[in-house]
């Protein structure tokens, strides 16, 4: 027998097997009402007054239906409430400018939007062909009472489609199947040993990679999710003791702001013994990780992927043979970004780039069919990322790609560049991350000066482009310069302009 994968299954077990159990406990501290706590049987009822308003706008299985939301419970319904129904839903950084927004939703070609209440501006701006503000028009998303017509599951259909920045100018849109969200959840809750004993604090963006598969793996097993807003160290540490928190994801930054929380933190560690943390987004420290394991008590685990892999390929976690190994060998071995999922295939072409096949590898870039051959040459997933694969263990060591990793999120440089050339005191530009202690890497910009145009200073030049991108994407520094460094054929030689930065590093990424 053939039954599709859909990600309904995951909800629908839940509702099914633990209808009175706490499925959510929403965050307490935002604009829109906090939903409190809500059970399975109730998110289930949510998500089908979801899906049923969709139906009476008329928006067809295939539609895209776009969010633009802090972490929240409604959320982390819409994933059911749209996907769950054949519909897409395309989860938008909430941190984007109006104009990026703008053209995610014109790309996907979106006609819903929803919006947190601090964004309510992104309707008047964007010009979507219906939003909606969450909390204010709760009664229009999930007020419905009426029978949605059921969704004849298909595993191949676009579930998702999360807009990344990577080597182009303009951020590319992941389109994930059903069937790629159900078996990274699955492999995921697997190797993480998610169960339903766990309660899963929503620390990582839900929009980024849709949380990584957790409002599906976390439901799956009807795990409790407990929603946080905004990432604040001591905060993450109080969610943990309040709710019996026992594992999250983060990335290295969100790490370190948790671990001088717990500096100041009076008594017992929260969930020290108990607590998992999953770590990825860039290679955290070995000392990170040691202090992880010392400091706060908790497991470390490792992933690496990326949101065109749903994302897991590699995991890094504790294994029998290393039991034996004294605490400083054992955070060496779990600084690798770890060994090949199951059902992830690895390897590492001539150039040194890795190279991935799995399940759960993107159906396609959304309307970009070059960037998808490119991306898949050789049926193989090109990561863009530099490593070894040695002894059944991947260690990623540089980047490929044009790309900056910023407290987890990706910044293209050339989207940077395009901004910053757009003004017209500048000449040339390179822009490049640094190895940052907070950030992992600070987005830099290396500036020539047109010598004919009236000369502009640094915060001049930052609040250009403060107008057209993401706050985080912004340059935190720009060094001017008299020239910069290039090829014979005139192309930028990151690399030269990137090791003064980098010397003493020995790896290239941070
Ligand atoms: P994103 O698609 O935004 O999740 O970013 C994916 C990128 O993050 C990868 O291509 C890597 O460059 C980086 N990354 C993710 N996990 C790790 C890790 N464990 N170690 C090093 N880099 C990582």
């Amino acid at each position: 027998m053939f039954y599709p994968l859909t990600v309904m299954d995951f909800l629908d077990r839940a509702v099914t097997v633990y209808p009175d159990r706490t499925a959510v406990v929403d965050e307490p501290d935002q604009p829109a009402a906090s939903w409190g706590d809500i059970t399975y049987a109730e998110l289930g009822r949510r998500a089908k007054a979801q899906a049923a308003a969709l139906e009476e706008w008329q928006v067809p299985a295939g539609g895209r239906v776009a969010i633009v939301s802090q972490n929240s419970a409604r959320m982390l319904a819409s994933f059911y409430g749209v996907s769950g129904w054949g519909r897409v839903l395309v989860p938008i950084n909430f941190r984007l400018s109006a104009a990026e927004v703008r053209y995610v939703i014109d790309h996907s070609g979106a006609e819903v939007m929803m919006v947190d209440p601090s964004l309510r501006h992104l309707v008047d701006e964007v010009g979507c062909k219906r939003s909606f503000v969450l909390g204010d028009d709760d009664q229009q998303i999930w007020g419905s009472t009426a029978e949605p017509r059921p969704w004849i599951g298909d595993e191949q259909a676009t579930a998702t489609i999360n807009y990344t920045s990577g080597t182009t100018a303009r951020p590319k849109g992941v389109q994930l199947t059903h069937r790629n969200n159900w078996l990274n959840a699955a492999v995921f809750g697997w190797q993480a040993s998610v169960s339903d004993r766990d309660v899963y604090l929503h620390t990582l963006p839900m929009f980024h990679a849709n949380g990584w598969g957790h409002p599906f793996a976390a439901t799956a097993m009807g795990a409790t999710h407990v929603v946080i807003r905004k990432i604040d160290g001591t905060e993450i540490l109080r969610r943990i003791e309040k709710h019996g928190v026992t594992y999250l994801c983060a990335a290295p930054a969100v790490v370190t702001t948790v671990l001088d929380a717990a500096k100041t933190w009076p008594g017992d560690i929260p969930g020290s013994g108990r607590v998992r943390i999953i770590v990825a987004g860039a290679p955290p420290s070995t000392r990170t990780i040691a202090r992880v394991r010392d400091e706060l008590g908790w497991e470390f685990i490792q992933i690496y992927g990326l949101t065109e892999t749903s994302p897991l390929l590699t995991m890094s976690r504790m294994r029998a043979e290393w039991d034996g190994l004294d605490p400083h060998q054992q955070a060496i071995n779990l600084g690798r970004a770890g060994a090949p999922a199951v059902g992830v295939r690895l390897m590492v072409d001539d150039e040194g780039e890795v190279l991935a096949r799995s399940n759960h590898n993107l159906a396609s870039y959304w309307d970009s069919p070059e960037a998808t051959a490119q991306a898949q040459a050789g049926d193989w997933f090109h990561t863009g990322d530099g490593g070894t694969f040695e002894d059944g263990y991947l260690t990623i060591a540089d980047r490929k790609k044009d790309v900056i990793i910023t407290g987890g999120e990706n910044v293209s440089s050339i989207e940077v560049e395009d901004v910053l050339t757009s003004h017209p005191s500048v000449r040339e530009v390179a822009v490049i991350g640094i190895p940052d202690e907070k950030w992992g890497e600070l987005v830099t910009a290396l500036v020539v000066l047109d010598s004919d145009e009236e000369p502009v200073d640094e915060p001049t030049l930052i609040a250009h482009c403060r107008e057209y991108l993401a706050g985080y994407k912004c340059p935190k520094r720009i060094e001017f310069r008299d020239q910069l460094a290039r090829t014979a054929t005139g192309k930028l030689q990151k690399f030269k302009l990137r090791a003064e930065f980098w010397s003493g590093h020995d790896r290239q990424i941070n």
